[in-house]
């Protein structure tokens, strides 16, 4: 098979790359470091590129295949969300689109977890006492005193790839952990993880019992002392259970006054003016967020307000972005080195050229 493919990358996504250069592609890197305009994107797809390599930033939907009809075979995009590809265009324009998932999901759980623990143990405000000389002395409970985390319990909103990583860490830290998931409950995993609670208890590893179990959304949120989001972005009519503002005014008022609420899944599942108002008016304790209903976070969003910031933790959009996890050109590690085989397994057509055994095709359902 020929491989004189024609690629057009909206970002630079490092070494990877030079896998479909060795091949002999035709490879086109936007090079500015902020996703190129849409008008752009169209132009190349456009000009009769086979291959289109993506990120979050970029809105690709019926215009740009419509654009690429005849020519554009595949979107590979670096990320395991797709919330930015509208599926049912590419599906009516028969595009297949690929995906990272599986090599983020630790990176993004630790993440989640050591910002719970930066909010919970406040260590910005603390660090800023030591940076802003204002440390004058050691005292039991002065200025401030911390949540810990050991021993408390967490609600794992979405128990897919990322919230059973998350589980797999809260469970060392000798958390009762509740799960909620209306589409997808892994209970071999959740026995597993209590079996090993319970040998960690027998074996005078941890001190108390601690249990793992589903439970109701609401009973979720209700009983939690911290509440980490580990959900797609599915808007209304995407499916029987949206996640857009799955936590509004009504649900976030469910949570205890000393909750935390942590998200690294996508910013709409979160009413942010209602999250802001939360903590402005303590319905919750606090929240740590790594995603935006708009990124970057508008200068003027309310949850910068200077009232809440001992209380709210705003991190841009990294909960995927160690070394290996970003750039690691092998498709086993890295989120690049899995987009680009993507790529190539849809172009080379390798499995036979078989879309549905294609590991890493989203839409198999697409021809
Ligand atoms: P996944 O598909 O394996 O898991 C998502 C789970 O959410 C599924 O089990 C699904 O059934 C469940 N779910 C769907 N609707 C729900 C609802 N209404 N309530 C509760 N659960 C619901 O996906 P994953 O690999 O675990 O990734 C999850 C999301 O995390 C991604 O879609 C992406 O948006 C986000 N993410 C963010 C970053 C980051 O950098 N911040 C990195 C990686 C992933």
């Amino acid at each position: 098979m020929s491989k004189n493919f024609r690629v057009f990358a909206t970002c630079d996504i490092g070494p990877a790359l030079d896998v479909l250069r060795q091949r002999g592609y035709h490879l086109e890197v936007y090079p500015e470091p902020k996703a190129p305009p849409k008008s752009l994107v169209l132009d190349r797809v456009r000009s009769g590129i086979d291959g289109l390599i993506t990120t979050l930033r970029d809105q690709i939907d019926a215009e740009v295949f419509e654009a690429g009809k005849g020519t554009l075979k595949v979107v590979a995009q670096l990320a395991v969300g797709f919330d930015n590809i509208n599926r049912a265009d590419a599906n009516r324009y028969k595009v297949p689109f690929t995906n990272t998932a599986d090599v983020l999901t630790e990176a993004t759980a630790e993440f989640a977890f050591f910002i719970m623990g930066d909010l919970a143990r406040r260590l910005w405000p603390a660090e800023h006492l030591t940076r802003d000389n204002k440390w004058g002395f050691w005292h039991p409970y002065l200025p401030f005193l911390g949540d810990e985390v050991t021993g408390k319990t967490i609600a794992i909103i979405g128990t897919g790839r990322i919230g059973l990583a998350m589980i797999k860490k809260c469970s060392g830290f000798d958390m009762n952990i509740l799960c909620y998931d209306p589409a997808y409950q892994n209970h071999e995993f959740i026995v597993a993880i209590q079996e090993t609670m319970d040998l960690r208890h027998a074996r005078g590893i941890q001190k108390e019992k601690t249990w793992i179990r589903y439970v109701r959304f609401e009973e979720a949120l209700e009983q939690a002392d911290f509440v980490s989001v580990h959900v797609p972005l599915i808007r209304e009519g995407e499916s029987t259970t949206p996640t857009f503002h799955l936590f509004d005014e009504r649900t976030l008022r469910m949570m205890k006054p000393t909750a935390f609420l942590v998200n690294t899944s996508r910013g709409p599942v979160i009413d942010e003016a209602a999250l802001a108002h939360a903590l402005k008016e303590n319905w919750i304790a606090g929240a740590a967020l790594d995603v935006y209903e708009k990124e970057p976070l508008p200068t003027d969003s309310p949850l910068r307000d200077p009232a809440i910031e001992d209380r709210c933790r705003l991190l841009p959009h990294f909960a995927s972005a160690g070394k290996i996890t970003r750039l690691s050109p092998d498709p086993d590690k890295g989120m690049a080195g899995r987009c680009v085989q993507g790529l190539i397994d849809v172009l080379e057509g390798s499995y036979g050229g078989d879309i549905k055994k294609m590991p890493f095709v989203v839409n198999k359902e697409v021809f």
